[in-house]
């Protein structure tokens, strides 16, 4: 079956879907995106993604160019026409094609691209890797300062992501004035006894949409949260420590720099949080 993918209005076959070279997202990474998941056909923390959406769009002066009933048919609509029962939208706002390029922004006239499409992961929710948990390593971050934007400047965290792959890995969390600020593309989290630690929002980390569902959880399961910076020592430490993003949901990780976290199995309180956390999203899914 060809993939129905969403650009400018229009709901094309994967192939006939084109974007000029022009258009702002291309040649300077001048655009915002978000990542919903599917569970059973249904939207996780749908309501989440869009507003952020609206934050980042709001802090780059990019106008929102679909309303609130064209976003929710956009994304219902990838879905039917694509089967999925277990998987991901994805979406991408950039400022457009000012039909040349320039480095000034270019008038309000120029219409933002929207394009998003789909992706089949029929295993979303049971992946094998929570069963052994992810290794990760520690590099420092060298991202831009504002990563609370969700921006499609994603050099740094794929360059990560194959110092990872490269040290054999499933991840790497970033480091910064020696504390982590998160993951390639999650939050990053310690448990040490009844405490949940995880950073504190600011501009130095996405507020992640599962962040915040689970922090909430975790708070009504009887944990205290430290909302704070916290270093790779600190949690080499600690019982146990974890990722969240919108398509890993929560994600064990069970060796930092070669050193085993508690055992070096997935958490009780982990795994814990990984159910509610799934169990809530699909009472609450659209
Ligand atoms: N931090 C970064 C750097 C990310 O890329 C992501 C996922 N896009 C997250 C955190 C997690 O955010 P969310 O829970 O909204 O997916």
């Amino acid at each position: 079956m060809t993939r129905i993918v969403y650009v400018n209005g229009s709901y094309v076959p994967e192939h006939q879907a084109t974007v000029s070279i022009f258009d702002r997202g291309f040649l300077m990474a001048d655009g915002v995106y978000e990542v919903t998941s599917v569970l059973d056909g249904k939207l996780i923390d749908y309501a989440g993604h869009m507003k952020r959406l609206d934050r980042s769009l709001d802090q780059l002066a990019i106008s929102n160019p679909l309303t609130v009933p064209q976003w929710l048919e956009l994304h219902r609509r990838l879905v039917r026409d694509n089967n999925i029962s277990n998987g991901i939208v994805y979406l991408q706002v950039t400022r457009g094609n000012p039909g040349d390029r320039d480095f000034k922004f270019p008038s309000k006239d120029v219409v933002p691209t929207v394009v998003a499409f789909t992706q089949s992961k029929p295993d979303l929710a049971n992946p094998p890797a929570v069963e052994v948990g992810w290794k990760v390593i520690s590099i420092p971050d060298q991202r831009w300062a504002r990563r609370d934007i969700k921006t499609v400047q994603l050099l740094y965290p794929s360059m990560g992501k194959m110092m990872a792959v490269h040290a054999g890995v499933d991840d790497a969390w970033f480091v910064e004035d020696g504390n982590v600020t998160e993951g390639t593309s999650n939050n990053a989290y310690i448990i040490v006894r009844d405490k949940l630690i995880t950073r504190q929002l600011g501009n130095e980390i996405l507020h992640g949409i599962t962040r915040s569902a689970v922090i909430q959880f975790a708070s009504e399961s009887g944990l205290q949260i430290e909302q704070r910076p916290f270093s790779i020592q600190e949690s080499l430490s600690a019982d146990e420590a974890f990722v969240t993003s919108a398509s890993a949901f929560v994600m064990p990780v069970v060796e930092i720099d070669g050193q085993s976290i508690g055992n070096g199995s997935p958490g009780r309180l982990t795994k814990k949080l990984r159910e509610t956390y799934l169990a809530r999203m699909r009472q609450s899914a659209i």
